[in-house]
């Protein structure tokens, strides 16, 4: 469950108006209440059924619905931890995950946490599916390896030494979050957990984002 508390609601029927847009969004809704807030102005908090919320996707919505309405904030939601853990579990369908983790961070450091949340998910998934084989040098092991890892979550094109994805998940939209250092990350902890790959530097080197066309990545090593 999560709660979430929205400034801005001292008409009447406030609280029916935001519980109905909610449950319209697909929500499924607990406890609804109107509180006071110390200056006695009206808030109103629904309790959600879901792990998390994209905040700000959520704050847009709402005001959306009526400008005095305002998200001022989201309790219960899941923690880093958990989200993190249930990455690894449900990927590759994680771009939602992705999102919500990055929204739990200020805009300051939200692509470092993206690039070490992708780096333990990477190096999980090398561990998973690819440590069994034996060892593969670059670019074999970027062929061999990475490039089917990461064909789970996108389109991927790859020469020796880059990857590119024209739709990436973790571009959501120029409303949306950028999350493309979770795979600047995932990359680095994948190959880094490789024994014979974990000297390579890996740098974004395009990104939709930023208006390039596609979103792609090098890879740089020494042979
Ligand atoms: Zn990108």
């Amino acid at each position: 469950m999560v709660t979430v508390t929205i400034s801005g609601a001292d008409k009447s029927g406030s609280l029916a108006r935001i519980s109905t847009f909610l449950v319209r969004k697909g929500y499924r809704l607990g406890a609804q209440q109107v509180a006071e807030s110390g200056s006695g102005a009206k808030l109103v908090k629904v309790s959600l059924d879901v792990s998390q919320v994209d905040k700000a996707k959520l704050a847009a919505e709402i005001g959306g619905l009526n400008p005095d309405f305002r998200l001022v904030a989201v309790e219960g939601a899941q923690s880093e931890a958990n989200l993190i853990r249930e990455m690894a579990e449900r990927f590759p369908d994680i771009a939602p995950l992705v999102r919500a983790y990055a929204e739990s961070f200020s805009p300051e450091t939200r692509d470092q946490e993206l690039f070490q949340a992708g780096k333990k998910i990477g190096a999980f998934n090398y561990e998973k599916e690819w440590s069994l084989g034996s060892p593969l040098k670059m670019p074999v092991a970027l062929r061999r390896t990475l490039v089917p890892a990461l064909e789970k979550l996108a389109t991927v094109e790859a020469t020796d030494t880059s990857v590119t994805l024209s739709d990436s998940p973790f571009w959501g939209g120029s409303n949306q979050v950028n999350c493309c250092e979770f795979l600047t990350g995932f990359i680095r902890g994948f190959l880094d957990a490789g024994p014979l790959t974990s000297d390579t530097r890996v740098q974004k080197a395009a990104c939709r984002a930023r208006g390039d066309s596609h979103c792609s990545y090098t890879v740089g090593y020494v042979l």
